[in-house]
């Protein structure tokens, strides 16, 4: 199987959903098509991609890209989802640590 799962969830059986096309629109939109991974439900979708703030800039801008720079709500935001995934891993390597222990 090729393609990428995405977090995104199929909105009717909620398994993960993969890409299996997208097409350039714009430098910051792609169209891509979804494919449900639950071979039970098949469904398939159409959505969107887009880039649409600058959360750092550029060491090599394309002055063709005007981007607006994230508001501190955003970066915070992101830092905090950021700080959430590092307690998941800190919690699976500890998980790992603690059934190793045990064998
Ligand atoms: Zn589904």
């Amino acid at each position: 199987m090729s393609g990428s799962v995405y977090k995104l969830r199929c909105p009717h059986c909620h398994h993960g959903l993969r890409v299996r096309n997208s097409v350039a629109m714009h430098p910051l939109l792609r169209s891509t098509y979804l494919q449900c991974t639950n071979v039970g439900c098949g469904a398939t979708f159409r959505g969107q991609m887009e880039i649409t703030h600058s959360m750092s800039p550029s060491g090599c801008p394309n002055p063709e890209i005007d981007l607006p720079l994230a508001d501190a709500a955003i970066r915070q935001a992101a830092i905090e989802r950021e700080n959430s995934k590092q307690m998941d891993i800190d919690d699976l390597l500890q998980d790992d640590a603690v059934q190793g222990e045990q064998v």
